[in-house]
Order: structure tokens, then sequence, then C-alpha cells
């Protein structure tokens, strides 16, 4: 299904132009707007799906896959030393357009591109908790 208001199924659907990486018929790639660093593309599926809760397994598994696929061409072809995906789902962790996307961010030496977080504590008690909780819900 497409998302009637939604600019990147507009995008990924060719509706609206971008700059296009790649295409098949579940993914477009393209390239961000507001690059992080020199490269730094999107992968869309061409279905609406809001984010990681939503997007059905093929294409979940399939994103990764392509995900592999363009990680290896773009750092050969820009001359990338490393790599980062990334992918935010609600506005607590980020979000901002609220159709899945995974972030291809290329990284080279010193470009300070992303800020990472501060290393927190824990404690073997609280590891063990939080293991217990999540085993519950899978
Ligand atoms: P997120 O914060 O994970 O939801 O990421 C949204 C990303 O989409 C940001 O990196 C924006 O720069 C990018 N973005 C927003 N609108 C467009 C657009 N029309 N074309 C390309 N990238 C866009
Ligand atoms: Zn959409």
């Amino acid at each position: 299904m497409k998302k009637a208001d939604c600019i990147f199924c507009k995008i990924a659907n060719g509706e609206i132009p971008s700059t296009t990486l790649y295409e098949d018929d579940m993914f477009r790639v393209i390239l961000d707007l507001g690059p992080a660093s020199r490269g730094h593309a999107l992968i869309l599926p061409k279905e609406h799906f809001a984010n990681i809760y939503e997007i059905e397994e093929e294409y979940a598994a399939k994103a990764m896959i392509l995900a592999k696929k363009m990680a290896a061409a773009m750092t050969k072809a820009l001359g990338a030393d490393g790599f980062n995906l990334v992918q935010n789902n609600g506005e607590v962790a980020g979000q901002t357009v609220f159709h899945f996307h995974l972030h291809l961010i290329p990284r080279y030496e010193n470009d300070n591109a992303l800020v990472f977080w501060e290393p927190g504590e824990s404690t073997p008690e609280e590891m063990e908790k939080i293991a217990g909780e999540v085993a519950k819900a899978l």
C-alpha cells in the first residue's frame, strides 16, 4: 500500500524526482538532501511501512541484503574508509519521516559525521533483568 500524503511514498515511486542510485521493483535508493557525509543515501521501500514495527519481513530482509550491496559499491566508488547503517523509529529515536528508511552513511577519516552515545553503566543484575524481560516478549 502507498500512503497518499507520504513524501517518501511519492519519491520511492518516482512521483517526486530524486537523485537515484539504485532502483528495483521493491526499493529505490536516493541521496539524502541533508547528508551527514558525502554520499549519504536512503533505502526506501516502494510500499508504505511507517517503521521497523510495521515493515513486512520480506522487505526487512531484502533491505538488509540491498544495504550490503550498496555499502560495497558506495565504499568502492566513493573511497570511503568505513560505513554506518542507521535506522530510526519513532520521534524519540530521531525519526522525522514516518516511512521506513535505512540510512547508508559512508564514513571518511576525520569526518566527524555522527555523534555517538556516551557509554553508560549497567550491572550484571540489571542486564539479567533486561534479558528476562525481552525473552518474555519474543
Ligand atoms: P530520519 O530522521 O531518520 O527520519 O531521516 C530522515 C532523512 O530524510 C533526513 O536525513 C533528511 O535529510 C532526509 N530527507 C527528508 N526529506 C528528503 C527528501 N525530500 N529527499 C531526500 N532526503 C530527504
Ligand atoms: Zn510512505
